[in-house]
């Protein structure tokens, strides 16, 4: 099998799984027939005696995410931030997911976790995935930054990330999305959207209507900081209106009780 008729196979398998309600299956022998250079050569036995699994389309995606971590992990493109690191904050999901939500930068608790939003706004974050019938390993989530901005020592809190740390990490984050994928993007806060589109607006203008990244439908809502800071239930509404307008993209089912709901 030519790598250009694997590609065209590889191509409509992921059409399914996008299209589809259940992902696409093949036995471990059809996989191995994909990969190997002369399919047909594989003695029947030894594809009789493969068992069967679900076609890990994602494999390819995982790998090739693995690669782009590993090239994080050694980044020092900003010298500052590779000194004050503990560690570097790739990104965590699914690398199939249909969903990617990118925030801004890691901050302490994420610095010490190595994992994007773990601490309290982690948690509403992954409180608001919940509430829309995802778990948070369906979902993907990663920041424009990959290293915890350095502050001062002896001082408190997160600063958001300068322009031009923003514009260096960038495409790292680019690549990311390009593997993933997804149907849909939610940019969470203005930083993050000003990391990903280049453009400097306000939440109010730019929040709740979709915008376009590279082709891909981008909805931009408040960062569940945001909400932490501010805990209007008229806040909260606004954002989780936006979560039913990303289900409504996505195709998915919502409930009376969704539609209700206040975070
Ligand atoms: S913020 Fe991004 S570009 Fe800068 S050192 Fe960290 S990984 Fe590298």
């Amino acid at each position: 099998m030519t790598q250009a008729a694997l590609d065209l196979v590889i191509a409509a398998l992921e059409t399914i799984r996008r299209e589809s309600e259940r992902g696409p299956r093949a036995s471990r022998a059809v996989l191995a027939r994909l990969q190997s250079n002369d399919p047909l050569a594989l003695p029947l036995e030894t594809l009789a005696s493969l068992p069967e699994r679900p076609l890990q389309v994602s494999q390819n995606k995982e790998g090739l995410l693995t690669a782009i971590r590993e090239r994080v992990r050694s980044c020092t493109k900003c010298e500052h931030l590779a000194c004050s690191r503990t560690q570097t904050v790739f990104g965590v999901g699914n690398p199939d997911a249909d969903l990617m939500f990118i925030g801004e930068a890691p901050g302490v608790d994420e610095d010490q976790q190595g994992e994007p939003f773990v601490g309290r706004a982690g948690q509403l974050l992954t409180k608001i995935i919940k509430a829309m019938n995802f778990a948070r390993e369906d979902v993907y989530i990663a920041n424009i930054l990959k290293c915890r901005p350095d502050t001062p020592p002896g001082s408190f809190g997160n600063r958001p990330p300068t322009p031009t740390e923003m514009q260096t990490c960038r495409p790292y984050l680019v690549e990311q999305i390009n593997i993933i994928q997804p149907s849909v993007l939610v940019a969470l806060g203005a930083v993050a959207v000003e990391g990903l589109l280049g453009i400097r607006g306000t939440m109010r203008e730019v929040r709740g209507r979709w915008h376009t990244y590279n082709g891909i439908p981008l909805m931009i809502t408040y960062h569940p900081a945001y909400l932490l800071r501010n805990q209007a239930p008229s806040e909260k509404r606004k954002v989780w209106e936006d979560m039913l307008q990303v289900l409504e993209r996505l195709d998915r089912p919502i409930s009376e009780r969704q539609r209700n709901y206040f975070l």
